[in-house]
């Protein structure tokens, strides 16, 4: 499999630190608001690049972050006249289910950031020690930029060129020793969420929260790290310049970053007032079609959001599943015999197309060229089968468009109505789990109910739930 890393600028074979498992960490959202659709590649890319890796075998950790804590979050909770703490608990509700909505899976582990706060008071104390971070006199901690020598790798900066370009904005007061040096823990304002430590009463900066979760997680040493390509600097310039210094072992073997979303032709920002929540788009359509419109182009390519590319989509998805509402209608009356040898022969045609896929999927994920394959596998149907077809023959072209469409994220059966019971069951099951401390199974639980539009309330009288 090849995946193109952009520390090497080169599609490169991927090969992970340890055999037939991945260790992956993506950069979630910040929760001040419902997430827009450019939030949502990321996720429906990286989760397609996840669904992927396991359908080939491998056992994946897939861990994304919340930033709950930030200026804009602080900002939002004044303005509402709520905490900071409310505000990122609601979206992050919110942002899951818009996630379930578009098949993304539960991470392993979804971490908060405001729940790791002594992990990252220990990285920052070590970075200290090692030389590489100091405090100011206001109780703000820098990260000396120039002490880490292989700073500008990922972005592929020189230092020097982009000490030239901050000269100019050097405020007077700093306490910087140096331009480039970036933040990593900032004293409180006055009303502002905060935690003690040996610094300051503060907050940590947002790079040293991905380091820090990384690490927790995952390990001083991870296979993927991954996001949009605008964290590329300074965010995980600044996470690489962090781990490797703390850690001293190399941070993530690949990094992988997703193109940009605009709108008709235009960059999507909240400035220009030109973006879209994708709850706003779940008003119009099934947001399956939005998950294929996203997966239609390569991901880190940049990728138009127009109406007439989400009609497009969505005529494209409505192939898919009428040819498999063909299926299951054959297949209701359909002959319990064995295979005859033009069916034998047409059953090895139709793999073909699952090698295309898997052959698109193998050259650093094209989607594109991979929904070609499925298409293909489509009009196969469409033109070989019919009602007096063996059940087995049937149920094996079934078989094979559900799995293409499932590593896709893409569900080709009706939805069923999960049951009141199972429910119960689930529930039942997790507070089990919570009991016994497997907070794994706990959190997989949640995220299986969220998937099925059922969400959970821990209350003190027990768990409350209700489907959204
Ligand atoms: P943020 O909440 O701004 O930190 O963004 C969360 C994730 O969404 C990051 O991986 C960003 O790179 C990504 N992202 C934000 N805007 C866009 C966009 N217009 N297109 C693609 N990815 C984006
Ligand atoms: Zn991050």
């Amino acid at each position: 499999m090849k995946v193109y890393n952009t520390l090497t600028r080169k599609k490169e074979e991927f090969v992970p630190l340890e055999e037939g498992k991945v260790k992956m960490y993506v950069c979630g959202p910040t929760v001040y608001n419902y997430i827009h659709i450019g939030n949502a590649r990321p996720m429906i890319v990286f989760d397609t690049v996840r669904r992927y890796m396991e359908y080939i075998g491998y056992d994946v950790n897939f861990v994304s972050n919340f930033t709950d804590v930030d200026d804009k979050i602080i900002q939002k909770a004044v303005d509402e006249g709520s905490s900071a703490e409310e505000v990122a608990g609601r979206f992050i509700e919110e942002c899951k289910k818009d996630m379930a909505d578009m098949n993304v899976l539960p991470a392993t582990t979804h971490p908060l950031a405001t729940k790791e706060v002594d992990g990252m008071i220990e990285m920052i104390s070590r970075l200290i020690e090692k030389g590489y971070a100091y405090a100011a006199a206001d109780g703000t901690v820098y990260y000396r930029t120039r002490k880490f020598k292989e700073y500008g790798k990922l972005s592929h900066k020189n230092i020097d060129d982009l000490q030239a370009g901050h000269r100019d904005i050097k405020v007077t007061g700093d306490l910087k020793e140096d331009a480039l040096d970036f933040v990593l823990w900032k004293p409180k304002k006055e009303g502002e969420p905060y935690w003690e430590s040996p610094w300051s009463k503060g907050r940590p900066g947002w790079h040293i929260e991905c380091s820090v979760m990384s690490k927790k997680y995952l390990g001083d040493s991870i296979d993927i790290h991954a996001g949009g390509e605008d964290l590329i600097f300074p965010h995980h310039e600044n996470e690489i310049a962090q781990s490797e210094a703390a850690n001293g072992v190399e941070f993530s073997k690949y990094w992988m970053h997703n193109g940009f979303l605009n709108i008709d032709n235009k960059k999507m920002s909240k400035s220009l007032g030109n973006f879209f929540t994708v709850r706003e788009v779940s008003e119009r359509y099934d947001l399956q079609v939005l998950r294929f419109f996203m997966l239609s182009a390569h991901y880190r390519s940049p990728l138009n959001f127009s109406a007439e590319l989400m009609e497009a989509a969505k005529n494209g998805l409505e192939r898919i599943l009428t040819a498999a509402e063909h299926l299951r209608h054959l297949l209701q009356n359909a002959p319990d015999v064995s295979l005859t040898e033009q069916e034998e022969a047409l059953l090895k045609e139709g793999k073909t197309f699952e090698d295309k896929f898997r052959a698109a999927m193998e050259d650093d994920f094209n989607t594109a060229d991979a929904i070609s394959a499925v298409f293909e596998l489509v009009k196969f149907i469409n033109t070989n089968t019919a009602a007096d077809h063996a059940k087995a023959f049937l149920k094996s072209l079934y078989g094979q468009l559900h799995t293409l469409c499932g590593v896709l994220g893409i569900l080709i059966e009706p939805e069923e109505e999960i049951l009141e019971k199972e429910i119960e069951d689930l529930i039942a099951e997790r507070q089990a789990a919570r009991k016994e401390k497997n907070f794994k199974r706990a959190d997989e639980i949640r995220g299986l109910l969220a998937e099925k539009g059922i969400v959970l309330k821990d209350t003190r009288e027990g768990v409350l739930w209700k489907r959204v």
